[in-house]
């Protein structure tokens, strides 16, 4: 018989059908015997005589029997199926179950977080987490729908590559073949994403993993997830439009509600005058179905990097001055100038950041040189750029949201970790398996590496 999923009992009363999933919970009531079955859609209840009883929670099983409708006074409003129940003809366990480390049938936020981790896969049974993963999916699947019908092109790029800086230490994977020699996990697709405009992409997206080896925050993790987007022959202005189109078709698909229109655009001065932050919240109490949108522009192009002495890009050095300010390269009034990009925060948080680059090989030289790389390191590090934009590179521009943070604010959850189906602990081990560890000396030979003692282990010695 066909399996029939259990939120469709409630169409099929009269009928035989065949269900298959989890024993959530068990009630005896003398002869007769309740269990409330769930799947992936959700719960039903089963009845049955003793031979229930040797049911437990969490054992998978299938049952055949027919569904009935539930006198009036016995429905349960609390569940979708609430109107029918089945009464059981068959029953097979296809796997028994351990008792559960921690409840499953609770939101979950009152567990130790490494122990739910731990079991994630467990943790994940629970409705909150089941529901945040189906709308995460749901999600991207509008974000790649709405870009396919702008018609933009989904492209992968690499995640062996070569360093891009956006500002956090790289992730670095050794050569066997080319020992001695390093791969970095990409921090962004940045470079590709403009290397793609060089190639006449001219619309550019992805759901782009990306790696940043940063100290652990509540909104940060190791790996995380960008929608990133690049277009050719657009302004600032293009950008900004096409990114609140979207923020607002998507919050409206969401039923959601947006706290302004259009967003407002304040200038990065203004928000540190107005906010002391440049992620600021417009809402004056806050209210969960509420998104406050609002751009953040004209942030200065360098920051000073106090402790190392030297300037830095406030964005990344792809980043394009405003042209009103190229006098101020020129002259040496480094901090006066402004750069064009923008960022989009919502609700306190900053959602997504972008800009228009650079496009001319000698300004970018420039830039760099600003940034205290030396002419040879230029070329080492991003001489495939500089030699690209000598084969007719378009004006372009783009923008990269962390659709993590996104997808937490869209579902009411303060971490990125409860959107995430297996996410880095806060002390950086992968859940579930235990990562990172050792490896044999074996692979350690092959790719010419040794390991020396840490002082910790001198100390011991
Ligand atoms: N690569 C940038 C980032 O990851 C986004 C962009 O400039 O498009 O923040």
């Amino acid at each position: 018989m066909e399996r029939t999923l259990i939120k469709d009992t409630p169409k099929k009363i009269g009928e035989k059908v065949r269900l298959c999933g989890w024993v959530n919970t068990r009630r005896d009531h003398g002869k007769m015997v309740f269990i409330d079955l769930r799947d992936r859609t959700g719960l039903v209840q089963i009845v049955g005589d003793e031979k229930l009883g040797n049911l437990r929670s969490e054992y998978v099983i299938e049952v055949e029997g027919l569904i009935k409708k539930r006198p009036a006074n016995m429905t349960n409003d609390k569940i979708a199926t609430g109107e029918v129940e089945i009464e059981v003809e068959k029953v097979n366990i296809l796997a028994k179950s351990k008792e559960l480390p921690f409840p499953i049938e609770t939101d979950g936020y009152e567990i130790n977080e490494e122990k739910r981790l731990k079991y994630r896969f467990l943790d994940l049974r629970r409705s909150r987490l089941l529901k945040n993963l189906i709308n995460r999916h749901q999600f991207i699947k509008s974000v790649r729908l709405w870009f396919n019908d702008e018609g933009f092109i989904e492209v992968e790029t690499p995640i062996l590559t070569k360093s891009t800086p956006e500002g956090a230490r790289d992730f670095i994977i050794p050569s066997r073949l080319q020992q001695g020699k390093f791969y970095a996990l990409p921090q962004s697709p940045q470079q590709y994403k403009q290397l793609l405009m060089v190639a006449g992409l001219e619309k550019y997206f992805q759901i782009a993993r990306c790696f940043r080896d940063e100290d652990l925050r509540a909104d940060r993790q190791l790996e995380f997830t960008q929608l990133d987007i690049e277009m050719s022959f657009v302004e600032r202005e293009d950008i900004l439009n096409l990114i609140e189109k979207l923020m607002i078709d998507l919050v409206e698909a969401y039923g959601k509600k947006i706290y302004q229109k259009p967003f407002p655009r304040i200038s990065y001065q203004e928000a540190m005058k107005k906010y002391g932050d440049d992620k600021f919240d417009l809402r004056e109490k806050k209210e969960d179905d509420v998104l406050a949108f609002a751009f953040v522009i004209d942030q200065p192009l360098f920051s000073w990097k106090k402790e190392e002495k030297r300037w830095d890009s406030s964005h990344h050095p792809f980043t394009a001055p405003n042209p009103k300010d190229l006098k101020f390269l020129e002259n040496g009034e480094i901090e006066k100038v402004r750069s064009w990009q923008y960022d989009l925060v919502c609700n306190g948080s900053e959602v997504g950041g972008g800009s228009i680059r650079i496009t001319n090989a000698k300004l970018q030289e420039k830039i760099f040189e600003i940034l205290g790389h030396k002419k040879e390191q230029i070329k080492n590090k991003f001489g495939h750029l500089l030699e690209a934009f000598e084969y007719g590179v378009p004006p372009h521009g783009g923008v990269a949201f962390g659709l993590d943070r996104l997808i937490a604010i869209f579902n009411n959850e303060d971490s990125i970790r409860e959107v995430i189906a297996f996410p880095v602990t806060s002390s950086g081990e992968s859940s579930v398996m235990d990562a990172p560890s050792e490896v044999d000396q074996e692979q350690l030979k092959e790719l010419g590496i040794q390991i020396t003692p840490t002082q910790k282990d001198v100390k011991k010695k």
